[in-house]
């Protein structure tokens, strides 16, 4: 069942519920609509595949900020294989966007995005367009990338301190990176933990800051690096090059490489997952007779094919390992070569003579 109700209203949370309020709200609606809970109610059913639906939605951070930017339906509704992403060419190093490609078109390479909190010296993912050609996504290549990213400074090494100074145990917390407090309330002594202020829970701090990067531990730039794209991917697919975001403030982790592939259309072939298709045009003399044709490879260079007598319009002709390759795949699909029969729109006065005999033996 499908609803126009609002996702909220149906989960009984606000707009800026807390991924743990809806987790609740969930478990609770659970409880109360579980049709195996509530097998006399008929209704149960269907309240609990309302539930899913929002739940579905709004438990997932890229799909929920969607639906509360363009609704249920917009621009190109849930699960959907429409392009999310921007087009194949443009921008680079663009930080990655809020919402997981891999939750709408099926996760590649394993890569996910990370929920980070804001305070992390992780350093940010950044995505990259790639477009490869038919054969360079089928066979896999190497590519050369521009990106600007944050790398570690190469005159404090990361740490952020001024060269012949370190950073030192941060004196407000001891190191730990966290303050306690001890109130007195009407419910007795409660202890609550905080992020010590002072080092920002880093638990160490800069005296004298670094002044390439102003004790960051990381400067901005533009790179040129190598990426490997494995054979088999396609449009939609992203690859995750691990480590090669931007670097970790003060020594922390870096963050990940994500390319978002688009292949180019080529006009010999089409692809389909694992298959190959080519089409070639044939007269009818010639299907009815038998004929050779030369067809393109993949990989180069052409292959010449008998097309027995009689073939029909639509026939397939397949040639084993010669197509494409899906993700994951170790070995290439079939190459599929379609017969299309088609008829001459113009005769010459001697075509004409002979398709009109060719009747006549027909009757
Ligand atoms: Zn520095
Ligand atoms: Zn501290």
């Amino acid at each position: 069942m499908s609803t126009d109700r609002d996702f909220y209203d149906i989960l009984g949370v606000s707009r800026g519920a807390s991924q743990e309020d809806i987790k609740k709200a969930y478990r609770e609606l659970v409880k109360k609509y579980h049709p195996d809970l509530h097998k006399d109610d008929p209704t149960a059913a269907d309240h609990m595949s309302e539930v899913n639906e929002a739940y579905d939605t709004l438990s997932d951070p890229g799909k929920r900020q969607q639906y509360d930017t363009y609704g249920k339906s917009g621009p190109m509704g849930f699960g959907g294989t429409g392009q999310a992403w921007g087009g194949p060419t443009g921008g680079f190093g663009e930080p990655f966007a809020g919402f997981d490609i891999g939750d709408l078109f099926g996760s590649f390479m394993g890569g996910v995005g990370r929920q980070q909190p804001e305070e992390t010296p992780r350093g940010r993912d950044l995505s990259v367009n790639l477009t490869l050609t038919l054969g360079e996504a089928v066979f896999g290549t190497k590519r050369e990338v521009q990106i600007r990213r944050y790398d570690t400074c190469p005159s404090c090494h990361g740490t952020g301190a001024a060269a012949g100074t370190s950073p030192v145990t941060c004196t407000t917390c001891g190191g730990t990176g966290e303050v306690r407090q001890v109130q007195n309330t009407i419910f007795g002594r409660v202890v609550t933990a905080g992020v010590c202020p002072k080092c920002r829970g880093e638990g160490r701090v800069i005296d004298s800051p670094c002044t390439s990067c102003k004790g960051s531990g990381i400067v901005k730039g533009d790179r040129t690096i190598e990426v490997t794209i494995p054979a088999g991917v396609d449009t939609g697919m992203r690859v995750r090059i691990a480590g090669q975001g931007d670097a970790g403030k003060r020594g922390g982790q870096a963050g990940d490489l994500y390319l978002f592939v688009s292949v180019q259309a080529d006009a010999r072939f089409e692809r389909q997952g694992s298959l190959l298709y080519h089409t070639v045009q044939i007269t009818p003399a010639k299907a009815a007779l038998g004929t050779t044709v030369t067809v393109p490879l993949l990989e180069g260079g052409t292959e010449t094919l008998t097309i027995p007598a009689g073939s029909q319009h639509g026939a397939e002709i397949r040639l084993r390992g010669k197509g494409a390759q899906a993700a994951g795949e170790r070995r290439r699909g079939d190459y599929l070569v379609r017969v299309e029969i088609t008829v001459p729109k113009t005769l010459t006065a001697e075509q004409r003579k002979l398709y009109k005999l060719l009747i006549e033996t027909e009757k």
